[in-house]
C-alpha cells in the first residue's frame, strides 16, 4: 500500500453556523487535483512495473485498474470526477491563519484572534498555509513563541481584562442550562438573590402567542414567559435517557384572589400537574429564598426552594419528607438558547415561518428532532441539489439518509407557504419544510394519527400532536452543514 500527500493551496473552509456549530467544507481546485493524479499515475505505474496484477485506487467510480494501459482512464476520472476521489488528511493546516488583516485572517501575527483582547489560538490552524511538511515541529515552535509571550506580557496587558459578556455554551450563573450538578449547587449557595415571589409570576395568558414569546434572530434566544422551562443539569442521571435525553419540567405561576403567588409544576411527558404556593423565607446556610410548597398528595411530601438570579433565570433545589432530603439541583428559564426549544416553540416558530426558496435549499442539512426536554443527536441528513426530472425539466430533488441506516430519495414540492416532501413511505408520511434563516430549516415530519401512534413504541416523546390537524408529527430543525460535505449513502 502507498499514499501520496500532495501540499495544496488554501481550498478548504471552515465557518460556523448560526448555532455555533462548525460547517467544513473541502473542494480541491485544479492545482490539487492535478499533483493527486501525477502521484497516483507515478504509484499505479510502479506497482504493474514491481508486477501487480491489479492495482486498486481510491477513486470510487474506478477502484480497480487491471492493467498499465488502463492507467490514464484513471487520470482523467481524477480530474474529472473528483466528487468520487477519497480523500484523508493527518495534517490538517491554516483553520485560524496569521494574517496581516481580519478580511481575509483570523489571527494576528501574535496568534491572537481579531477582535478579542485575550483570545490566541496555537497550534496547527494558525499556519498562513500548508507547510507541505510533517507539522508538528512546527506546531510547537509556534506554541512555545506564543506562550512565552503571553507570560511576558501578562501583568501589563491581559490580567486586568474583564471577561467577555458574550459566554458561548458555557456554564454560567445566567445560563445554567450548560451546567453540571456541581456547579449548579456552587452557584446556588453563592446567589443573593433579591427578587421577590412576584418575580415568579407569568404571562397571564394561556396560549403562546406574539406577547409572550419571540426570538431574537440574532442571537437566537428564544424567550418565552408562558412559563418557566426546567432543566436538571447536564450529567443528571435522569433515566429514560434515551427518550427524555436531559428530561425536564415547566413551572408556570400566577396570582390568585387572595394576592398569594400560585403555580403547577408539570414534568415533560407525564400527565402530572402538582399545585404550589410559593412564599419568602430566609432558611439557614441558603439565605433568603423562596419556598415553594406543594398542595396536594402525593406531591406535598416535596418542596422546592428558589433563589431567582434575574429577570430570566432562576436555580432550584428540590426535596422531600421532613426534614427536607435533597433530591436534586436544577435551573429554569423563560429565555434559552434556541438548542432548548420545545415542542410548543417549534409550532410558534413554524407558524411564524415563511416558505424557502428552492435555490436556497441547496446544500447538505443536518437534522435534529425537537422534544420538550431535550434535542435528539443529529439523527438524519438531507441532501437538496438541482437535477432533470424524467421529463427533462429542471427540477429540486432530495435524498435523505436516516441514522446513517436508512436511506432514500423523495420528491420535493413547492407549494404556496412551504416546501413539502413524499418519501418513499407512498404518502404515509410526508415533510412541511419552512425557513428561519440563512443556515436553518424548521419541519415538521408528518402522519396520520392513528397509523403512527399504531406503529411508534408508547410514549414516544419526540412525537408532537398538532393543535390544528388529526395529525401528530415528528417537530425537528435542519441546520446546514455544508454544500458538498461527504453525504453517507448517496444515492446514484
Ligand atoms: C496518524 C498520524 C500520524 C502523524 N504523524 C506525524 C509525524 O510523524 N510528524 C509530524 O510532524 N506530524 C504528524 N502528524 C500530524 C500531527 O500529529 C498534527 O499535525 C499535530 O498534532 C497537530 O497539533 P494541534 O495542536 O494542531 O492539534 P491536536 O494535536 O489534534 O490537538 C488538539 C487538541 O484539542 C483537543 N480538543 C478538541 N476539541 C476540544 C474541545 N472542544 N475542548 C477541549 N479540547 C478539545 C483534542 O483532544 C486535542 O488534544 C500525524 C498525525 C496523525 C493523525
Amino acid at each position: 500500500m502507498a499514499g501520496i500527500v500532495v501540499r495544496d493551496g488554501n481550498v478548504g473552509r471552515v465557518a460556523l453556523t448560526n448555532t455555533g456549530r462548525a460547517s467544513v467544507s473541502y473542494e480541491p481546485s485544479i492545482k490539487e487535483l492535478k499533483a493527486i493524479a501525477k502521484g497516483v499515475e507515478v504509484l499505479a505505474k510502479m506497482w504493474f512495473a514491481l508486477g501487480a496484477r491489479r492495482v486498486v485506487s481510491s477513486h470510487r467510480a474506478m477502484a480497480i485498474v487491471d492493467n498499465e494501459e488502463d492507467v490514464p482512464k484513471l487520470i482523467r476520472k481524477i480530474i474529472q470526477d473528483p466528487k468520487n476521489l477519497l480523500l484523508g488528511s493527518a495534517h490538517p493546516q491554516s483553520g485560524n491563519r496569521i494574517g496581516k488583516s481580519p478580511a481575509d485572517s483570523v489571527l494576528d501575527s501574535n496568534c491572537r484572534v481579531y477582535g478579542f483582547q485575550n483570545l490566541f489560538v496555537c497550534d496547527a490552524s494558525v499556519f498562513p498555509s500548508s507547510v507541505g511538511v510533517n507539522p508538528q515541529i512546527s506546531v510547537m515552535t509556534v506554541a512555545s513563541i506564543i506562550a512565552s509571550r503571553i507570560i511576558r506580557d501578562w501583568d501589563n496587558i491581559y490580567a486586568e481584562l474583564p471577561l467577555s459578556k458574550n459566554l458561548g455554551n458555557t456554564c454560567a450563573v445566567v445560563q445554567p442550562m450548560y451546567c453540571s450538578n456541581n456547579n449548579l449547587s456552587k452557584f446556588f449557595v453563592s446567589v443573593k438573590s433579591e427578587f421577590d415571589t412576584d418575580s415568579l409570576v407569568n404571562s397571564s395568558k394561556n396560549q403562546i402567542d406574539d406577547s409572550n414569546w419571540r426570538l431574537d434572530p440574532e442571537s437566537l434566544m428564544i424567550y418565552n414567559n408562558l412559563q418557566w422551562k426546567g432543566i436538571y443539569s447536564r450529567d443528571s442521571n435522569i433515566q429514560n435517557t434515551l427518550l427524555l435525553y436531559f428530561g425536564g419540567f415547566w413551572k408556570r405561576f400566577n396570582k390568585n384572589e387572595k394576592d398569594e403567588v400560585v403555580g403547577i409544576t408539570h414534568p415533560y411527558e407525564v400527565p402530572v400537574f402538582a399545585k404550589n404556593k410559593a412564599t419568602q423565607k430566609e432558611i439557614e446556610g441558603f439565605g433568603k429564598v423562596i419556598l415553594l410548597e406543594y398542595l396536594d398528595f402525593p406531591f406535598n411530601q416535596f418542596y422546592d426552594v428558589l433563589k431567582i438570579v434575574d429577570e430570566y433565570t432562576m436555580l432550584g433545589k428540590a426535596f422531600m419528607g421532613t426534614p427536607g432530603r435533597e433530591i436534586l439541583t436544577f435551573s429554569m428559564s423563560r429565555k434559552y438558547p434556541f438548542e432548548f426549544m420545545t415542542e410548543e416553540d417549534h409550532e410558534y416558530l413554524y407558524s411564524k415561518s415563511k416558505r424557502p426558496s428552492l435555490e436556497y435549499m441547496v446544500g447538505i442539512w443536518s437534522g435534529r428532532l425537537v422534544s420538550d426536554s431535550g434535542w435528539s443527536d443529529n439523527v438524519f441528513r438531507f441532501k437538496y441539489y438541482f437535477d432533470t426530472d424524467d421529463k427533462g425539466r429542471n427540477c429540486l430533488k432530495n435524498d435523505y439518509v436516516f441514522g446513517n441506516i436508512l436511506a432514500g430519495a423523495a420528491q420535493v414540492t413547492d407549494l404556496e407557504d412551504h416546501v413539502e416532501m413524499q418519501d418513499a413511505t407512498g404518502g404515509l408520511f410526508h415533510d412541511e419544510i419552512r425557513r428561519v434563516n440563512d443556515n436553518i430549516l424548521i419541519g415538521k415530519y408528518y402522519s396520520r394519527k392513528s397509523f403512527i401512534l399504531d406503529w411508534l413504541p408508547q410514549g414516544l416523546s419526540f412525537l408532537h400532536a398538532d393543535s390544528a390537524r388529526d395529525s401528530v408529527y415528528l417537530p425537528y430543525i435542519l441546520r446546514k452543514v455544508g454544500y458538498e460535505s461527504a453525504f453517507r449513502n448517496q444515492l446514484g
